[in-house]
């Protein structure tokens, strides 16, 4: 296969068959396809022609949970004290200013945001289906299809999640703001997703809400939904103790169980939170090879509770990552507080490898979101990475052997100077080439929902 692009980086976060290793001089040369051709280390230093990257390449991140919209509550809803649940009244008057035309354009600033941050795939958990009142488009996935434009827009790929969500709580009619959310039935939200058309850079993946959201008896219709197209399919789960106490009454065994006992959990299914798990859940879940996604910054914003990730880890459950609220878009941030939020529990140090946090931020999350071909610098992978500057404040000095740790437990998203997508360089010394000025898209974006 010839090259089409050769990349060229001063280090490099290789798979290796005992582990990763980081490598020097490495050159990365894309085929056709943007699929990665040849990767070369040791290749000394950079020849004529190849494009230079500084400081460590990196996969591309996956943010394996997003609602994009949530970006706009960022800063005004850090005032007074309060819960989950009346952080979730902030979010449904943001959510009931939103149309296709504006989603698109804060949608476009979100994954742009996300690209300078070196994420290269989102997984978009997508609820926001309908008109204010519930009132349907003239083509029902209108907003479905903007966030897909979006990531286009944004040079990233995305999975759409498209969410069903039918009630305000296991059974009960939706609220009036939750009426944009729900399709009726699980029918219905089955027939308007199956309209939904993949592109190159979008791959459509199937969601449940939570188990509040959707009825016992229906969630086998989404699971099934997903089984046939063999397509991911995720799902909120026991973020708050209220759901499992709520669930326990109305059908006496936990979100866990219940998901189990409809065909919800397996390899292709993320489970998001997992916050307050029993043992017999945490076996469940990895019986099931659940994947689950942490998505720590969010977690500690809202005050939910430090998730059991480690045991279900050890038990086997593949970790991944998501930036959910977008309380704060950085996945070095999200991969190091797995460790620390660990540590602060424990008053012990060491659960986490910087590899293996950096292999849930990577590999294990696009293959949660079905792009199993990216997330590792090899051969016929996508070729989606990102470097780490480690010449800026955080990340200068020295170091007698160069591995991940600098990256993950000192780097932050202002330290990303170039994104790789499918061969692409979207991100070049910092500055996105699709969207110049990303911080103005977003300021422009925000502001017009309020
Ligand atoms: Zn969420």
């Amino acid at each position: 296969m010839s090259a089409v692009v050769t990349y060229w980086a001063e280090h490099a976060w290789l798979p290796h068959v005992n582990g990763p290793v980081v490598e020097r001089d490495v050159l990365i040369a894309v085929g056709p396809g943007g699929r990665i051709a040849k990767v070369t280390p040791d290749s000394g230093p950079c020849p004529s022609g190849a494009i230079r990257l500084g400081g460590l390449v990196l996969p591309g991140h996956a943010n394996a949970h997003s609602h994009a919209f949530h970006r706009a509550l960022r800063g005004n809803v850090q005032v007074g004290s309060g819960t989950f649940w009346t952080w979730r009244d902030t979010m449904y008057r943001f959510a009931g200013a939103l149309d296709p035309d504006s989603y698109l354009e804060l949608a476009t600033a979100v994954y742009a945001e996300m690209a300078l941050a070196g994420i290269t795939a989102v997984g978009e958990f997508h609820y926001l289906h309908h008109a204010p009142g519930g009132v349907r488009y003239d083509n029902p996935n209108a907003m479905g299809e903007a966030l897909i434009e979006a990531a286009l827009r944004a040079g990233i790929r995305i999975t759409l999640l498209d969410t069903c969500y039918l009630s305000s709580g296991f059974g009960a009619e939706p609220t009036k703001p939750q009426l944009r959310f729900s399709d009726g039935d699980a029918d219905s939200w089955a027939e308007r997703i199956s309209e939904l058309k993949p592109a190159e850079h979008a791959r459509i993946g199937a969601a449940v809400h939570s188990v509040r959201a959707v009825p016992a008896e229906q969630l086998g219709t989404v699971a099934h939904w997903a089984v046939m197209r063999k397509a991911p399919l995720h799902v909120h789960l026991s973020e708050q103790t209220a759901e499992n106490d709520a669930c326990l009454a109305a059908h006496g065994v936990t979100p866990t169980r219940l998901l189990g006992d409809h065909g919800v959990l397996g390899p292709r299914t993320s489970v998001v939170h997992a916050t307050h798990l029993t043992d017999e859940d945490i076996h469940l879940l990895s019986d099931t090879s659940t994947v689950v996604c942490m998505c720590p910054t969010t977690e500690r914003d809202l005050a939910d509770g430090i998730g059991p990730a480690r045991r279900l880890a050890s038990s086997g459950c593949p970790i991944t990552l998501g930036s959910d609220s977008h309380a704060v878009i950085d996945p070095f941030e999200e991969a190091r507080a797995l460790e620390l939020d660990e540590r602060l529990r424990t008053r012990t140090r060491g659960h986490w490898t910087a590899n293996a946090l950096l292999r849930a931020s990577t590999e294990d999350g696009h293959a949660s979101l079905g792009w199993s071909e990216a997330g590792r610098i090899e051969a016929g992978s996508l070729a989606d990475f990102c470097a780490v500057a480690l010449d800026t404040v955080r990340t200068a000095g020295p170091r007698p052997a160069l591995g991940a740790e600098i990256a993950v437990f000192a780097a932050s998203a202002a330290d990303v100077r170039h994104v790789v997508v499918g061969g692409r360089h979207i991100v070049r010394d910092g500055v996105h080439q699709l969207v110049p000025d990303v911080p103005k898209a977003l300021a422009e974006a925000i502001a017009a929902l309020q």
